[in-house]
């Protein structure tokens, strides 16, 4: 357009317009047209030009038209190709669509910006050109897209008009709207993509965190047993402390975590650190001892001691390489004490020292049995052998017969018993024994013991007393064969421990008042033999463990007998002690809770009298009371159980009698407290006032109506030994009148 307007002057255009409009060019203008022309040859000229523009307008492939720049805009001309462009046959048909105005053909949504986009770049253009692009609308309703190059023209014969070339852009622009979809798709998809990644990124960061923070976590887990961590860095010879002991404190305190690893811990070790572990802890903690370790292993750790308190405490320090196994400089140390688990490790250890030492004593024991079993056995047996022959040597002589008969006899004996315990014990070991409960008095189980030792004792001139006195419970449920049997080997022992003429001593004992049913009951058994020295008491209850004296003196035995002893004692759920001095005597008590039978008989009269004389000779009781009716039931009491008895009816009486008695006629006196003439505290005064220490010191029992407290103190403040209440309590009374006889005889053998 520039270039045609540069080659064709400004009236070959006004002659272009003029063909153009030519259908509305009035003569009029016409003539104006020809005026501007110096000669008639130029305007025909120009005329000719315009002709052959406007036929080459005319069937040019691109659109062109033109319009009126002011009022309706409206359209001058419009060349065949615009015509096709908006599917128009012809030019009046393009009229008729447009309105005959360029308002027409610009689609009404974009008519406003497109208008005033157009004066726009008018007004800024030096040639007054512009550039639009908009949609228009066909003759049948389609729509296509225009370029629109315009150029205003002012003109006076004509008036101000656009020149206006268009082209058909719709396929280009579809292509382009196609083209900036698949973008606006593709930037759509991208930044889709890009979302996702953010989002995975963002995941991938939480986990990392996560993970961080677990990883955080475990570590302040696994490093919870230690008091201080630090992190050394080997290279640049520096210590940071992540947690400190208060070992630690003064050296590393919160502002200042930081330091030269080179001697941080030398405050540390000659502080704390057992003089003895010192240079130990000072050789490990140097770089080269560090790095040479762990090039071996990812890991090592050091044990040592430290002083706290004045006490030894272990602990330890573990070096890990958390860096490079290349390049070993980034190190973590860990100290925590493992006190409990060393100190635990050594009482293990002395456990099964322990342990051992018993097995080695068990085989041993094992070794020694196996050696005294061939003698224990090999003895009786070469007494049967031998007196068998004996006997058939001397088959004539009835005598000698009858000896080698007996020896023969006690041998078998004691082959016998061997057997018997061997047998028990493997019973025992292999848990067929088992406890059997019947209905039983202790009494009596007691009174058969001391009748089945009573021959052996008998040949050793040995004296078996039998104390059940204070037994208030005779009756108990108990495994009857074990609990004599277990009697019967401790009374055994004794017997077969003590020398001639001595003394052995049973005493069953109530310790207790039944509690559920259940009474504790002391089984003593007491001699005054050869005893049991202090190493072998520790061993006593093992298994085929026999004292040395015994085994030399050639006394016969297994070491079996008291192994046996403890399991039934413990099957029974009581236990076995022992005390013994060597040369004085042994103690053997048995401890064990029995239920008892609240419904069984009491102990016979019998079997306690039995039992009284078998240790006592008659007692002589003073009763001294003024009330006839109590003077005679307390006389029918003790005579019945063959106490020798007198009385006196008043304090002055008494006193009387005992100052004129012989010292040892009377062993106890019987004492009321509120009698006529003198009363029972100002009777005891007097007698403990007597010369003669004998007859001053007998046991004296208050035997009164008032049992209060204040009474009792009375009593004892006044000498007396003992108080009663009225009315008499005869198992209790008997028990106390025993066992004041009872501390008189020994105090009487001390004396003597
Ligand atoms: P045995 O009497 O068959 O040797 P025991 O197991 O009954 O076996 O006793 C083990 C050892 O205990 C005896 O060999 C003896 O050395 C010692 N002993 C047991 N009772 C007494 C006692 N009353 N006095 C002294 N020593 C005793």
């Amino acid at each position: 357009m520039v270039g045609i307007e540069n080659k064709i002057s400004g009236n070959v255009m006004e002659c272009l317009l003029f063909l153009l409009e030519s259908p509305r060019i009035t003569d009029d203008s016409c003539k104006r047209l020809s005026r501007n022309y110096p000669s008639r040859e130029e305007y025909e000229q120009d005329m000719r030009v315009a002709d052959c523009l406007r036929r080459f307008i005319d069937e040019m492939p691109g659109g062109f038209f033109i319009y009126h720049a002011d009022g309706d805009e409206e359209i001058v001309y419009a060349n065949e190709a615009m015509c096709r462009i908006l599917e128009c046959g012809s030019l009046s048909e393009f009229r008729q669509l447009t309105g005959n105005s360029f308002r027409g053909i610009v689609h009404p949504d974009e008519l406003e910006d497109v208008e005033k986009s157009i004066w726009t770049q008018i007004q800024n253009s030096q040639y007054d050109l512009d550039q639009v692009e908009y949609r228009a609308v066909t003759k049948n309703g389609g729509v296509r897209w225009i370029d629109d190059y315009g150029h205003f023209i002012r003109s006076d014969i004509t008036g101000n008009v656009f020149y206006v070339f268009a082209g058909d852009v719709t396929e280009k622009k579809l292509q382009q709207m196609k083209m900036v979809e698949l973008l606006r798709q593709e930037n759509d998809l991208r930044e889709k993509k890009l979302h996702q990644i953010i989002d995975e990124y963002d995941q991938e960061l939480k986990l990392v965190n996560q993970e961080h923070l677990r990883g955080l976590e475990t570590i302040e887990g696994l490093s919870i047993d230690y008091e201080s961590i630090f992190y050394v860095d080997l290279d640049q010879d520096l210590i940071t402390a992540y947690r400190v002991s208060s070992r630690f404190i003064e050296d590393f305190p919160e502002d200042h975590l930081v330091h030269t690893f080179t001697g941080f811990d030398t405050p540390y070790i000659s502080n704390w650190v057992h003089p003895d572990d010192r240079q130990l802890l000072r050789a490990v903690t140097q770089p080269d001892y560090f790095r040479a370790k762990l090039s071996e292993d990812n890991s090592f750790h050091i044990n040592y001691r430290i002083i706290q308190d004045g006490k030894i405490r272990y602990m330890q320090m573990r070096i890990v390489n958390v860096g490079s196994s290349e390049h070993i400089s980034q190190i973590v140390l860990g100290y925590r004490s493992v006190d409990a688990e060393i100190v635990q490790e050594i009482q293990q250890k002395q456990t099964l020292e322990e342990t051992l030492r018993i097995a080695n004593k068990a085989i041993k024991a094992k070794d020694l049995f196996l050696s005294n079993m061939s003698h224990d056995i090999r003895t009786p047996m070469n007494a049967i052998v031998g007196f068998a022959e004996l006997a058939q040597k001397h088959i004539q002589e009835t005598d000698k017969v009858k000896e080698y008969l007996g020896q023969i006899q006690t041998a078998s004996g004691q082959l016998l018993s061997l057997l018997n315990d061997v047998l028990e014990i493997s019973n025992l070991e292999s848990g067929e024994s088992l406890i059997e409960e019947t209905k039983c008095s202790l009494m009596e189980i007691a009174h058969q013991v001391q009748m089945d030792i009573l021959s052996k004792a008998a040949a050793k001139n040995i004296t078996v007393s039998l104390d059940v006195f204070n037994l208030m419970h005779d009756n108990v449920y108990a495994d009857r064969p074990k609990l004599s049997q277990t009697l019967l080997r401790l009374v055994d022992n004794a017997v077969k421990y003590t020398n001639n003429n001595g003394n052995v001593t049973v005493t069953v004992e109530e310790l207790e008042s039944p509690q559920d049913g259940f009474v504790d009951y002391l089984f003593r058994v007491e001699d005054n033999g050869i005893g049991i020295g202090r190493d072998f008491l520790s061993q006593i209850f093992i298994p085929f463990e026999r004292e040395k004296n015994t085994t030399l003196s050639g006394m016969y035995g297994s070491g079996l007998g008291l192994a046996i002893t403890r399991r039934f004692v413990e099957m029974m759920g009581g236990r076995v002690d022992v005390s013994s001095t060597v040369g004085k005597g042994s103690v053997f008590t048995v401890r064990i809770s029995l239920r008892i039978d609240e419904d069984g008989p009491l102990f016979s009269e019998e079997l306690q009298m039995q039992s009284e004389s078998s240790y006592m000779e008659p007692k002589r009781i003073l009763i001294v009371d003024d009330n006839e009716i109590n003077l005679e039931i307390e006389y029918e009491v003790l005579k019945d159980v063959g106490y020798l008895v007198e009385t006196a009816e008043d304090g002055s009486i008494a006193v009387e009698k005992v100052r004129q008695s012989s010292p040892g006629y009377y062993d106890l006196i019987l004492m009321d407290i509120q009698m006529p003439v003198m009363d029972g505290y100002s009777a005891t005064k007097a007698i403990r006032q007597i010369e003669n220490p004998v007859l001053a010191g007998i046991p004296i029992i208050a035997v009164s109506a008032n049992a209060f407290e204040e009474d009792k103190r009375m009593a004892i403040e006044s000498g007396m030994n003992a108080h009663l209440a009225k009315p008499l309590d005869t198992p209790r009374l008997y028990k106390l009148i025993r066992k004041f006889l009872k501390e008189a005889k020994h105090s009487k053998h001390h004396v003597i």
